[in-house]
């Protein structure tokens, strides 16, 4: 923390300077807020208890008497809210603006759900609790899990899972599980395309496979014949994302499924983009086999810091048998659980359990909420609205941006762009960082890899053509300053409390834990 020390008035104004000059630090309603070790005073804070140091007591503590200072923060209620208020300031929201995040899906979250998911049958439910008082619980599993099947067009889903990555892998787990249970552990290697999120080649790894990259062709799709030509009696499957993450709907996904089914593969499906194409297509009827659903993107519960995430995968008839248990399962006396694999009935084959519960209760009521509330025409509206918002972004800012897909057609849920044309020595990272400057957090910077320089922008369906305008004139302003070559960009942001960090060190090298400064005596010696 930087303080004046010179008076109490502000020194010379450095307009848009990082490091506003100011006696406290604090910029207008920004304000500067040291560790919460740093502040209050354990001396000043607490209940005293007269006469209680007088009273004769008997150590029954055997010893185990705290000697030291049990090391706490100190501070007054009015300190502990203030502190927690003013870092949630230097935070941004989705109720707070456009979160143009590419991949993430960042929409507003309905309060309908957060009310439906806030009623004490749903809130308070105990995973342990004996099944014939938690019916209700398991009917909203069962009807998510319905909805869900019947929105991709697959067999059945696993609801456990608790993000989009556990989901793939969940999913290549199955697969692992299909293939060993033909005979064909040989099949060890999983095609992979350039433009994959990072989580598909870190989950075929981590399941054991090698993974092998497939070329992007230059309209940002999979090279379906280089794809086709690497199909052999070792790949076990291909992981695709559809729409891709160049928001361009994969138009070849059938016909790539059937070559990868023809040579003896599954299709693994990263279902991340599905609000894309919701209500449009079913992956089921594209030969899909896996494939995960971020409830936490496509149907609106609340994700990054608001909370956690699921990942549910819808399964073909061919990898049913592995899906992992838990399943609800509906029968003549109510809903059950099936928790263990029995030989006769047909979850034997099943591959183990993901996680030790049932998963996300509150994102699974949340987004059950989500889908009942719209019906089929409103989420196909989801879709149709996402890529007609991102399409607007595309077709405003392709003028002034380079936008490399651009003559693809037109994209799906998000907009690429990249930093070729700005001038020399500035890049992506600048123009990030201005954007924190307009107001808005900054969107996804340098992925996909298959763009140099990439800006991924996914507005989402649930932005208004006024909140649009406002980013797209943010962006072109910040872009056109970018190639005019303005300076004061390279050090923005200017107007918030932190401006560059290292942020390699900061990922690397976190210091997660507080430590008692060293008394300056000590620290000179
Ligand atoms: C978000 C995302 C994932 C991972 O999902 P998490 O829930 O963050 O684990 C995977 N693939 C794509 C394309 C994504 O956008």
């Amino acid at each position: 923390m930087s303080i004046n020390q010179s008076g109490w008035r502000p020194t010379a104004p450095q307009a848009g300077g990082a490091d506003a000059p100011t006696f406290t630090g604090n910029k207008a309603l920004m304000l500067e807020e040291a560790l919460i070790f740093e502040i209050g005073d354990t001396a000043t804070t607490g209940v005293d208890f007269t006469g209680v140091a007088a009273a004769p007591a008997s150590d029954r503590l055997g010893g185990l008497a705290r000697s030291a200072p049990i090391g706490l923060p100190g501070l007054a209620e009015p300190e502990a809210v203030r502190h927690y208020t003013r870092l949630s300031r230097q935070n941004y929201a989705i109720d707070l603006g456009l979160f143009p995040l590419g991949s993430c899906t960042m929409k507003h979250n309905p309060r309908l759900n957060e009310k439906m998911a806030r009623l004490p049958g749903f809130s308070d439910v105990h995973p342990l609790a004996p099944v014939d008082t938690v019916q209700g619980a398991l009917e909203v599993i069962h009807q998510l899990a319905h909805w869900l099947v019947t929105l991709t067009g697959m067999t059945s889903v696993a609801m456990s899972p608790k993000a989009g990555a556990h989901g793939e892998l969940c999913g290549i787990l199955a697969i692992k599980a299909a293939l060993a249970k033909r005979g064909e552990g040989h099949r060890t290697v999983i095609l992979v395309p350039e433009s994959a999120h990072g989580t598909n080649p870190a989950t075929a790894a981590f399941a054991g496979f090698s993974v092998e990259d497939i070329p992007a062709t230059v309209d940002g799709r999979v090279d379906t014949a280089a794809l086709i030509a690497r199909l052999g009696p070792d790949v076990a499957g291909v992981m695709i994302t559809n729409p891709n993450t160049c928001g361009l709907f994969e138009r070849d996904l059938k016909t790539i499924s059937d070559a990868v089914h023809a040579a003896g593969g599954y299709v693994y499906c990263d279902g991340a983009n599905f609000n894309a194409i919701v209500g449009r297509v079913r992956p089921g009827d594209l030969g899909v086999d896996a494939m995960h659903i971020n409830l936490h993107k496509t149907f609106s519960t609340p994700h990054g810091g608001g909370g956690p995430g699921s990942g549910p995968v819808v399964f073909s008839e061919a990898l049913t048998p592995f899906a992992p248990l838990p399943f609800v399962e509906k029968t003549e006396a109510g809903f059950h659980l099936v928790e263990e694999e029995n030989a006769e009935d047909h979850h034997a084959d099943s591959f183990g359990r993901m996680v030790a519960f049932h998963g996300q209760m509150g994102m699974f009521t949340r987004a059950l909420t989500y889908i009942l509330s719209h019906g089929a025409d409103g989420l196909r509206q989801v879709a149709e609205d996402a890529v007609l918002n991102a399409n607007y972004v595309l077709r405003s800012l392709e003028d002034t941006l380079d936008a490399p897909f651009a003559t693809s057609g037109p994209c799906m849920h998000e907009a690429i762009f990249s930093d070729a044309g700005l001038a020399e020595g500035f890049s992506t990272i600048d123009i990030a960082k201005a954007l924190i400057d307009e107001g808005f957090h900054p969107m996804t910077m340098y992925f996909p890899l298959v763009v140099h320089g990439a800006m991924l922008v996914e507005p989402t369906e649930t932005e208004s053509k006024a909140a649009l305008d406002q980013f797209i004139g943010a962006l072109r302003s910040v872009a056109e300053r970018a190639k005019a070559g303005d300076q004061a960009l390279k050090t923005a942001p200017h107007f918030a409390p932190r401006a560059r960090l290292d942020e390699t060190r900061a990922a690397r090298k976190p210091i997660l834990v507080w430590k008692e400064p060293v008394p300056v005596a000590a620290a000179a010696e």
